[in-house]
C-alpha cells in the first residue's frame, strides 16, 4: 500500500525543511507516491499566480498535502495562499500540538497541549467597514455549526490521542450571544464524550495559566482570534517556531505545515530547523492511521534532539538540515 500525496515544497526555508520531512517519511517503512507541485514566489514566476490550479487539483485528488510555508508578496495583490487553501477546502480545524522535548531549552519542561483553533469563522470573516470617517465596525461570526464540529473535532482528536481534558476557551461573560453560543455547543459536545473531563476557561485567565502553568492543560479549543494568539503563546513555551507543527483539517481534505514562516534570512543555507516539517509528517502519518509509523519518528526525534550533538543553529548548534534529517533517519533503523 503506498499513499498519494500533494507535496508543496514552498517558499524560503521551505524546500530544505520538506525534503527533510520526505526523507524521513520513505524511510518509516511506508511507500509514498509525491505529486510535487508549486505554490508561492516560484509559481508567480512561472505561473503569475502564487496558486495555480494544479495545486488545487493535486489536492482535490489526493486529498493530504504536506506543504511548507508560502509567502504571498506584499504589494502585489495576490490574496495569501494559505487563507485561500483554507476556504476552497474549508479546512476548518487548526490543530498545533504544543510539546516541550527532553533536551531542547525553553521555559518549562512538561507542556504537551494541543491547540485545537476554529479556521472558518469569527472576527476572520472579514466583514468590516467603516461608519463614516471615525468609526468602524468588525462583525464577528459564531454558528452552532461551526462550534459544534470544532467541539467534536476536539473531543474525537482527545479519545484518539488518549487525552484527559478538554478545556473550551472563551469570553462569554462579555460577548454573551457570540461566546455564549460557542461554550453551549462545546458543553453539548461534551455530553457525548463523558470520559473527557471538560472545563472552560475565559481567555485572559487562560493566557495567565498558560504562561504560569502550561502543564495543567491538555487540549484546548476555542474560536478562531483567541486561537490565533494562544497558539503562538504557546509555541512560545516550547523552544519557538522551528520546533512547533500544524495541521489544517477539513472534512475532505487536510494540509500539514509547519507553523514557522520561510525565513528568508537563512533560507538555502541548509541551516533551518526540519523538526517542525518533521512533526507536521508525523501529524499527517496519525491522519491517515499510521499509528506506528508516526511513533516510530517521533521515537526517533526525541533521540536525535536529546543528543546536544544535533543541533540545528537556532537551538545554539551547526548541524545541517540535512545532516539532522539524517541523524533522525538513523535513529529509525
Ligand atoms: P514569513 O514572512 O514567511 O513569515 P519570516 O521572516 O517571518 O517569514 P518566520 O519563519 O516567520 O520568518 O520566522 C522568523 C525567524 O525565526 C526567521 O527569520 C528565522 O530566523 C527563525 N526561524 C523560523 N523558522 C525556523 C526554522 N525552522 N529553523 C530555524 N530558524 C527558524
Ligand atoms: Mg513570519
Amino acid at each position: 500500500m503506498s499513499y498519494n500525496i500533494t507535496l508543496i515544497p514552498g517558499d524560503g526555508i521551505g524546500p530544505e525543511v520538506i525534503n527533510a520531512a520526505k526523507l524521513v517519511l520513505e524511510n518509516c517503512g511506508i511507500g509514498f507516491n509525491w505529486d510535487v507541485v508549486e505554490a508561492g514566489e516560484n509559481a508567480i514566476k512561472k505561473y503569475g499566480t502564487p496558486l495555480p490550479q494544479n495545486v488545487i487539483d493535486s489536492i482535490n485528488k489526493n486529498k493530504i498535502a504536506l506543504k511548507g510555508p508560502v509567502t504571498t508578496p506584499i504589494g502585489t495583490g495576490f490574496k495569501s495562499v494559505n487563507v485561500t487553501l483554507r476556504q476552497i477546502f474549508d479546512l476548518y480545524a487548526n490543530v498545533r500540538p504544543v510539546k516541550t522535548f527532553k533536551g531542547i531549552p525553553s521555559r518549562f519542561e512538561d507542556v504537551d497541549l494541543i491547540i485545537v483553533r476554529e479556521n472558518s469563522e469569527d472576527l476572520y470573516k472579514g466583514i468590516e467597514h467603516m461608519i463614516g470617517d471615525d468609526a468602524a465596525e468588525s462583525i464577528k461570526i459564531i454558528t452552532r455549526k461551526a462550534s459544534e464540529r470544532i467541539a467534536d473535532f476536539a473531543f474525537k482528536l482527545s479519545v484518539n490521542e488518549k487525552r484527559k481534558k478538554v478545556t473550551s476557551v472563551h469570553k462569554a461573560n462579555i460577548m454573551k450571544c457570540t461566546d455564549g453560543l460557542f461554550i453551549n455547543c462545546t458543553r453539548k459536545i461534551a455530553q457525548n464524550y463523558p470520559e473527557i473531563e471538560y472545563e472552560e476557561m475565559i481567555v485572559d485567565a487562560m493566557s495567565m495559566k498558560l504562561v504560569l502553568s502550561p502543564e495543567k492543560y491538555d487540549v484546548l479549543v476555542m474560536p478562531n482570534l483567541y486561537g490565533d494568539i494562544l497558539s503562538d503563546l504557546a509555541a512560545g513555551l516550547v523552544g519557538g517556531l522551528g520546533m512547533v507543527p500544524g495541521a489544517n483539517i477539513g472534512l475532505d481534505a487536510a494540509i500539514f505545515e509547519p507553523v514557522h514562516g520561510s525565513a528568508p534570512d537563512i533560507a538555502g543555507k541548509n541551516k533551518a530547523n526540519p523538526t517542525a516539517a518533521i512533526l507536521s509528517a508525523v501529524m499527517m502519518l496519525k491522519y491517515i492511521g499510521e499509528f506506528s509509523a508516526a511513533t516510530k519518528i517521533e521515537n526517533a526525534l526525541r533521540i536525535v534532539l536529546e543528543n546536544a550533538k544535533y543541533r540545528t543553529f537556532d537551538l545554539g548548534g551547526n548541524t545541517k538540515t540535512s545532516e539532522f534529517a539524517q541523524a533522525v533517519v538513523e535513529n529509525m533503523k
